[in-house]
């Protein structure tokens, strides 16, 4: 597939007279399925024009690195593309290593080559009449027609794209700097401000010491990638709590999902009767010896359903006092990056910190770091080469500053949820504009569903928004 492609239009010729069209905005995991699916689903007369800003096509930042430590952090056999097959994904990846079982968390890129293989196969088997275009481009905004039934597309640089429906997979957005009083550390080139931008860890100065601005996923990967860089700086990793990601168990198989509390449903919908639910039933399955993660991997399924339940009120209290606590637990890491993670610990070349983020002040020859510990009044400060953000992907919607997103909230053309987790959608998907009405030409998919479902993060669930998605505009577009 071409690394860079420009306004590619391939696969059969065809007849545009009697041709509807679909633009898909962003081509990471949730853009290439949509596209994917609509493709085999389509009998002919249909354009698809997959457009992404940047980076390669089917990877997104998830699945656009290319180091090999970076690996899934969700098993083998939890990543099929398809819901209805579930080990399509660990088929795929047996044929590259045969030792791959059901349990195994393998390298990030081999996912982005099987999302490239899905796309690739998708398009060449394709129906006569159906076509599929490449835009490397940034979408700027979106003007709706809803009379007639379609939109345009406004580019950064191609011409607008006159289409009939809209489908926004932007994904996830690069991580919000902290709110520190003094701000001049954001304009300087010490400060790394999104580390999954190619390049971003070259600046680094391997011998001098680090510190990275949270303990979550993309520290794991960013300390791990420092390290393996031969890093002997030393690395400081702050967040409030200090809470680390916790590991998954070992296992040949993933978790199944036949461990739900059975109270669960009928408990009241508040953010502590949840709690106390699961904890309970967590214990008394860990007196019969099984394990704490078979509780949490089983409420997947049922999540958006208490999710939705929950008074807006509840929803923010769970948000200012469990989320981080839910963050750890639900999104963990592999048990090879957590032994690996604690060698750094152990070996004292990597410090986990407890403590509130106060300052950051360029000096000559440093960054200067300030943080008051959890419980102590003194505050200390260090002195290091690099600040790395890693404080995941921006979650609320009302910081953003990309400009498709502020324009279709200031414009009302989308809105959001009270806690700005995302744009809100109807139940087919359409994007809810700021009247309540849902749009007859936008529809969502990917992270931004997160408001609407709560777990709308990682493949297993996208897949299935994705699949659910083409196949209403596929029965719109037929
Ligand atoms: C580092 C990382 C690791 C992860 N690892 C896993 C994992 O192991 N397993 C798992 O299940 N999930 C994982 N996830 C979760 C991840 O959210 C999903 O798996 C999935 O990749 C999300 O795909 P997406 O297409 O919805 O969004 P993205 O992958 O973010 O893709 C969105 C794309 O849209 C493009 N775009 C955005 N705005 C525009 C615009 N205006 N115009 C044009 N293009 C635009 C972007 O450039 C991007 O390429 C990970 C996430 C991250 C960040």
């Amino acid at each position: 597939m071409r690394e860079r492609f420009g306004h590619s239009l391939d696969t059969h010729s065809v007849d545009m007279t009697e041709t509807h069209s679909v633009a898909v905005v962003g081509a990471g995991f949730s853009g290439t399925i949509l596209v994917a699916h609509l493709l085999r689903r389509s009998r002919g007369s249909l354009r698809i024009y997959l457009i992404n800003k940047s980076g390669r096509l089917a990877r997104g930042v998830a699945y656009g690195t290319r180091s090999s430590r970076h690996v899934l952090n969700v098993p083998a056999g939890r990543m099929s593309a398809f819901a209805e097959d579930e080990s399509d994904f660990l088929r795929f990846a047996q044929r590259r290593d045969p030792g791959t079982v059901g349990g195994t968390f393998v390298p990030r890129h081999l996912y982005g080559d099987y999302l490239e293989h899905i796309l690739l196969s998708a398009q060449s088997e394709s129906a006569r009449g159906t076509v599929l275009s490449h835009v490397a481009d940034e979408v700027l905004s979106i003007d709706e027609l809803p009379d007639e039934g379609t939109a345009i597309v406004n580019l950064a640089h191609g011409a607008p794209l006159a289409v009939n429906r809209v489908v926004i997979a932007a994904g996830n957005y690069a991580p919000t700097p902290p709110p520190l009083a003094d701000t001049r550390y954001l304009t300087d080139s010490r400060f790394i401000a999104d580390p999954w931008k190619p390049k971003a860890l070259d600046a680094v100065v391997g011998d001098q010491p680090v510190v990275i601005i949270g303990t979550g996923l993309t520290m794991v990967d960013v300390a791990l990638e420092l390290a393996a860089r031969g890093h002997t700086g030393g690395m400081t990793a702050i967040s409030r709590r200090g809470l680390l990601p916790q590991p998954h168990r070992h296992g040949t198989s993933p978790p199944s999902y036949g461990h739900l509390p059975p109270d669960l449903i009928a408990t009241a919908p508040t953010a502590s009767d949840y709690l106390r639910a699961v904890r309970r039933h967590a214990r008394k399955l860990e007196r019969e010896g099984i394990d704490w993660r078979e509780v949490v991997a089983s409420l997947r399924p049922v999540t958006p359903r208490l999710w939705r339940a929950l008074p807006d009120a509840e929803k923010s209290r769970f948000l200012r006092h469990l989320r981080p606590y839910w963050e750890v637990h639900r999104h963990r890491m592999a048990p090879e990056l957590w032994a690996a993670l604690h060698e750094l610990v152990a070996a004292g070349t990597l410090q986990l910190v407890a403590a509130r983020l106060t300052s950051v002040e360029p000096a000559e020859d440093s960054l200067r770091v300030s943080f008051r510990r959890r419980e102590r009044a003194q505050s200390e400060t260090v002195s290091v080469s690099a600040v790395i953000n890693c404080t995941g992907p921006e979650s609320d919607v009302r910081r953003l500053k990309d400009p498709l997103v502020r324009d279709l909230l200031s414009r009302g053309l989308a809105s959001c949820d009270a806690a700005g987790l995302g744009i809100r959608v109807d139940d087919a998907y359409r994007v809810i504009g700021s009247t309540g009405a849902p749009s007859p030409v936008l529809s969502l998919t990917g992270p931004l569903l997160k408001g609407e479902f709560w777990e709308a993060t990682a493949v297993p669930e996208l897949r299935v928004h994705a699949a659910r998605l083409a196949e209403r505009l596929a029965s719109e577009l037929a």
